[in-house]
Formats: structure tokens, sequence, C-alpha cells
């Protein structure tokens, strides 16, 4: 997540607002954070025809003329340059310590609600392992779902650690969010195996349906690769237990692996499992792997050069692509991909983790890649500039 900071001013406790830049046009019933210098020669606020009630908290950018009203909750002195990405519609997350966290980007395809911390695997290469919650994540994101726009809002995933380990609670966000939401499309990321249990599956499928999507990873055609890459004993059938209960259910399921040493021998394996036991998935997506986290420790055992694996990638879109089922390669730069498989790239890294290094500068086609991931420690050493 975004995240920026300033000097806090009559904050006594965290609290969400909607991003407001203008004098007009308030978002109904929504606690507003009014982000001062625009236009740059306002000094103070006209409370008509607002209503003084709605104002939860003023930004305050660095050598802003802009005076707030008193008593209102400020954060005073924030770097221009970090304010110039907020926008009307982003929904904030104010802490007393003054820093601002970016919990939703207006008008961004990819944002997500961080469900958990916690999981019950232990992934070799996880790029954000798992940890604590904090105390009212919960009720977060219950509120965070209740700020949105729900005629703009067109897509947001539920992430975790593993969102099912919420129980109960997950299918309570998923009925909100469809309350409220009606017409957003829902991706949720699992890793299926507690969806063995069908009537816990049928009732996260009721909660969402039709606007639900599962994804779920599954990172080999066999249970002891499987299982070790989750490190998880059991993982394997289990994960396919969810997977077949998802589609006796109805519920459109896609597949996920992440390329690296312990996952690319046997991808043709793989895709040929995958066509001949999953033949209902929507999607199956090869993943380039964000070098952070676990990924980072492990790196030693786990990096292979995306270069170095072009051909057994090539190999096995190919084999899925010709039974016609539905492939996409995520996180992989156009630079590495052969021509073949650029119909398949996806611009799949979130907006503030992309990144594009020197060697994209002259690139023809820095549009339509998806760069590297910038919170990633190691890039392949094969980037280079197309023409
Ligand atoms: S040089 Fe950069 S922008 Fe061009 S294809 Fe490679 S990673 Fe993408």
């Amino acid at each position: 997540m975004h995240e920026l900071s300033g000097t806090p001013s009559a904050i006594t406790r965290p609290f969400m607002g909607v991003i407001s830049t203008k004098t007009s046009a308030w978002p109904k019933g929504k606690p507003l954070v009014f982000l001062a210098g625009s236009p740059d020669n306002l000094r103070r606020l006209p409370f008509r025809p607002w209503g003084r009630k709605n104002l939860a908290a003023c930004i305050v950018p660095a050598a802003s003329k802009f005076i707030p009203p008193p008593q209102i909750p400020c954060i005073l002195d924030v770097p221009q340059d970090h304010c110039a990405g907020l926008r009307d519609g982003d929904v904030v997350l104010i802490a007393p310590d003054g820093r601002i966290v970016v919990v939703f980007k207006a008008g961004s395809p990819y944002n997500s609600i961080l469900a958990t911390n916690r999981c019950n695997s232990l992934c070799v290469m996880c790029p954000q392992p798992p940890g604590r919650d904090p105390d009212d994540l919960y009720e977060n994101n219950l509120q965070l779902i209740s700020l949105l726009d729900p005629k703009t809002t067109e897509h947001l995933g539920i992430t975790g650690g593993e969102p099912t380990l919420l129980g109960e609670d997950l299918i309570t966000l998923v009925q909100t969010f469809k309350r409220k939401l009606p017409n957003t499309l829902l991706t949720l990321l699992t890793n299926g195996r507690r969806l063995k249990d069908l009537e816990f599956a049928r009732a996260l499928v009721r909660a969402g349906s039709p606007n639900l999507l599962i994804e779920t990873p599954l990172f080999a055609d066999n249970d002891t690769e499987h299982d070790a890459v989750m490190g998880a004993k059991g993982s394997f059938y289990e994960t396919l237990q969810g997977l077949h209960n998802l589609a006796l259910l109805g519920q459109p399921v896609g597949l996920r692996t992440i390329l690296h040493a312990m996952t690319i021998k046997r991808l043709t394996q793989y895709a040929a499992f995958v066509y001949q036991n999953l033949p209902f998935v929507f999607q199956v997506a090869f993943m380039g792997m964000e070098t952070r986290g676990f990924a980072s420790k492990n790196l030693a055992q786990l990096w292979v050069d995306p270069h170095d694996y072009q051909d057994q990638m090539a190999h096995a879109v190919r084999y899925l692509a010709r039974r016609l089922v539905p492939v996409s390669i995520y996180n992989h730069q156009l630079c590495l991909l052969p021509r073949e498989l650029w119909p398949f790239a996806r611009k799949s890294i979130t907006d503030w983790k992309q990144s594009y290094p020197p060697a994209c500068d002259t690139c023809s086609q820095r549009e339509a890649c998806g760069g590297v991931f910038g919170t990633g420690e190691r890039h392949s050493a094969f980037l280079h500039p197309l023409c």
C-alpha cells in the first residue's frame, strides 16, 4: 500500500476518509478528507454548501497557504510530490502518528483488501510472509467497502495471508461487498485448502455469486513438489478438493503458478495435468516471482533468470492455448518474452510496485509493458529496450 506522512494535529485515533480536492460535489454521508492545494490559492474552506460535520480531516501540503478550520484533524507539511499521487475518490487511513495510508486508489484496476496477514501455509517464495493482524483490520475493511462508490468501482480483490482463515467473517465481508457494490467484480485470492469443506465453499459462493471470481495457486502436477513449495504437507490434495468443490458449485475459478527453480522443471507436465484434471478453470496464469519476503530469503534456492525459462513457458502456454484453455502471463517483461507470447502477457504488477529501470527509458514498448517489481530484490540480467 502506498503511504505518505506529515505532521499530525488534533488526531486522537485512526480513521478513514475519502479524498476530495473540491469545494463542491461532496460525497454524501461519507467522511471527507480535504486535500488542500487545489485550487492553489484557496486559503480557507467555504462551509457552504458543505457542512462542516462531513469534514473528517485536512491534508495540507508543505508550503501551502491553506489555513485549516480550528480543531479539525490535520496532517500538515506533507511533501508536495507525495500529495501529487492523491486524487478525488481515493480512500485513506489516517493515523495519529501522521501517516496517511492509501487503502484504495480511485480508477486503479489493482485495488484489493488485505483480509488478514495470517496464513495456513508457508510458501517458499511468499513475498509477504504471514504475521499478526492489527485489532481493527476487519472493521476497517467493512468500512472501506462502505466508502467506495458503487458507480465507479469496477473491480476489487481480496488477498491475504489466507482470507479463508476469517471463516464466517469472510462470508460476511463478501456479503457486505455484494450488498454495497452490486455491480463490482470481486476477485478472491485463496489457496483453496479450507474450501475442501463443501459447506464452507457453498456459503462463500452463495455470498459472492454472481460477481465473485476465485483464483487459487497450484504449484505442481504432484503432491511432493506442490507441498514443498507451499510449505504445507497435504495441501496439494486439499487444494484439489477445494477446486473440485468450486466446480461442483458452478463457481468460476482460475489457477496461478509462480515460476522459479522449484516449479519450472515440470511446467509442461503441469499444463497437461491442468488440462486433464481441471478442465473447468477459467484461466491459468503463469506468474513471475516478486523477489522480496521469503522469495528474497530463499533466492539462492529459487532464482532462475526469466530469460532462461522462456522455452519451457512457451511450451506450456502453447500446450494449453491449443486446447482452448485461457492462459495469461503475469509479471513478465515484454523484452524477455518471445513475440508469440506477447498476446498472453498482462500488465499485472500493482501500480505502486511498478518500476522501469534505466533500460526502459528508450524502449518503444514501455506503455504496453508492466515493467518490473520495484519492490523486488533481483531482476533479469537480460532487460533491454525494444525498438
Ligand atoms: S525494456 Fe523495460 S519497458 Fe521495455 S520491454 Fe523491457 S522491461 Fe518492458
